[in-house]
């Protein structure tokens, strides 16, 4: 019989209902409280994964921005020199 948490692992006691994984995560959800840890869980794994998408989204720009540069900013060296007056 699977755990009844995760519904994958096998049970860690025949007569438990948990696999060991699921196990420590009741225990540290018993410690920390179930709210804290399901609060914890959905800041951390879906910030996280909204900062990936972000840095995706942040490179591809970063990469389109330095192709752009290069074909509309060569500066030349009087160019330089105008700024510096
Ligand atoms: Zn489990």
């Amino acid at each position: 019989m699977p755990c009844y948490f995760c519904e994958k692992k096998p049970r860690e006691y025949m007569t438990g209902y948990w696999c060991e994984s699921c196990r420590e995560i009741k225990n540290l959800c018993n410690v920390y409280g179930y709210d804290r840890v399901l609060d914890i869980l959905k800041k951390v794994c879906i910030r996280n994964e909204e900062q990936l998408e972000n840095k995706i989204k942040n490179n591809f720009k970063k990469e389109k921005e330095i192709t752009d540069e290069s074909y509309i900013k060569p500066k030349t060296r009087s160019q330089y020199n105008n700024e510096d007056k």
